[in-house]
């Protein structure tokens, strides 16, 4: 396995030295848990899993106050009717269209199920990505957390594996007879090559293939981009922090066309960070400016909980996967059209010769560190 970076796990990654507490810069985690072939590998390990759903209470701040619960119950309403249209849609027959377009408008909470789901959950506004895509890779609880974090426990499935670390591949020599890769650490002959780079990297032409790639493979490419989202946690060490207790999530409604509200999660684990989540556009714009990603956090903050309690929040880290080139963004979404795309990526080429697998391959799980592992494991079976 050659690695680019000076670690493994890649968008798996949990590090302590940056706050003194294990933060999750990218997957937190196993969603659809039942189903997630990650669940029972953490099982297998003694890993303690958490059921974040059962564990959270989840705040709805509406008009500068927290929701009452009939606003909640009205709320859940509404992202039970989101979900019924987006399946309705995609089912009607019709061709596919984007996402926003099946999604209910006009009503109270429309503007915000439609930010919460696009912009936060996908990282991609719901103009941007496919509806049928969309339904095809929605998932369910449970969500599962664990101590160690999803970075963790990758680490950790990784232990005794062949690793080549600070290994880049500029250059991928493939065909009939096997492929060979090439980079500043030399080069590598083998039977076959599993690419799993993301589909920003591929795009960017961060591996250089020899020849090109089959054109149905390269608009598959093109049609997963990378959507993006950057988290900021503080540490909330003072008693006057913004008082949530743990496990909590706090979103925000959306108030005027303009408002894109980051989400926020408080305490995981009782440990003192208050985590915020900017999803989409938003993100992007301040791709290069994690100084002014961390003010609007701070001001978004304000604005929830107050001024006093948000000066009381101390130092901060904010994620960089849109910058760095190793990543080029969080997780794919499919452009309007391109259901067939994560098929076509999955596809081997050169009769298993050359696979790709990740997250983006995976028709299911897209987007998520069980659909990376699936594809991974299905691409290991079609090496010949
Ligand atoms: C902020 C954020 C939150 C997320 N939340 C969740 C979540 O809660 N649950 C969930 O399941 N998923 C979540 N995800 C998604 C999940 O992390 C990814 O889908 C999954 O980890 C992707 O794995 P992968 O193997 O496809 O790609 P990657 O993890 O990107 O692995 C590809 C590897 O290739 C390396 N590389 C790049 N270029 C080269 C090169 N030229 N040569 C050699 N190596 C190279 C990279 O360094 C990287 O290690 C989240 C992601 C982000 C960013």
């Amino acid at each position: 396995m050659l690695e680019a970076g000076a670690r493994v796990g890649g968008r798996a990654h949990t590090e302590s030295h940056s706050l003194g507490l294990p933060f999750d810069h990218g997957a937190s985690w196993l969603h659809q848990a039942n189903d997630n072939p990650l669940t029972p590998l953490a099982r297998g390990l003694g890993l303690r899993l958490l059921d974040h759903d059962t564990l959270r209470d989840r705040r709805l701040v509406t008009r500068d106050r927290f929701a009452t619960p009939e606003e909640r119950k009205d709320f859940a309403a509404a992202e039970d009717a989101f979900w019924a249209a987006i399946e309705a849609a995609a089912a009607d027959g019709a061709p596919d269209r984007p996402a926003d377009q099946a999604a209910p408008q006009g009503g109270r909470w429309d503007a915000t199920i439609a930010h919460w789901e696009g912009a936060q959950i996908c990282a991609a506004e719901l103009h941007r990505m496919s509806l049928h895509d969309l339904a095809a890779t929605a998932l369910d609880g449970p969500n599962l957390i664990l101590r160690e974090g999803i970075g963790g426990l990758v680490t950790r499935l990784a232990e005794g594996l062949p690793v080549r670390l600070g290994a880049r591949v500029d250059r991928l020599r493939w065909g009939a007879a096997g492929v060979v890769a090439e980079g500043g650490f030399g080069s590598l002959a083998a039977r076959a090559a599993i690419v799993t780079v993301s589909t920003g990297v591929l795009a960017a032409g961060g591996i250089a293939f020899d020849p090109p790639l089959p054109a149905a493979t390269q608009q598959a490419i093109d049609d997963l981009p990378m959507g993006l989202l950057t988290k900021v946690a503080f540490r909330a060490d003072d008693p006057a922090a913004p008082d949530l207790p743990a496990f909590a999530s706090v979103r925000r409604a959306v108030e005027s066309t303009d408002d894109r509200p980051m989400s926020f999660l408080s305490r995981l684990f009782h440990d003192p960070l208050l985590i915020g989540f900017c999803g989409g556009a938003r993100a992007w714009e301040m791709l290069h400016d994690a100084a002014a990603l961390e003010a609007a956090a701070r001001d978004e903050i304000a604005g929830i909980f107050g001024a006093r309690a948000a000066a009381t929040l101390g130092r901060a880290t904010v994620t960089r996967w849109g910058e760095d080139v190793l990543f080029r963004g969080a997780y794919s979404h499919a452009r309007p059209g391109a259901l067939a795309a994560r098929r076509v990526l999955g596809t081997p080429v050169a009769d298993g010769r050359l696979c790709f697998a990740g997250e983006a391959c995976h028709p299911r799980f897209a987007a998520t560190v069980a659909g990376a592992w699936l594809s991974g494991m299905a691409a290991a079976r079609a090496v010949p």
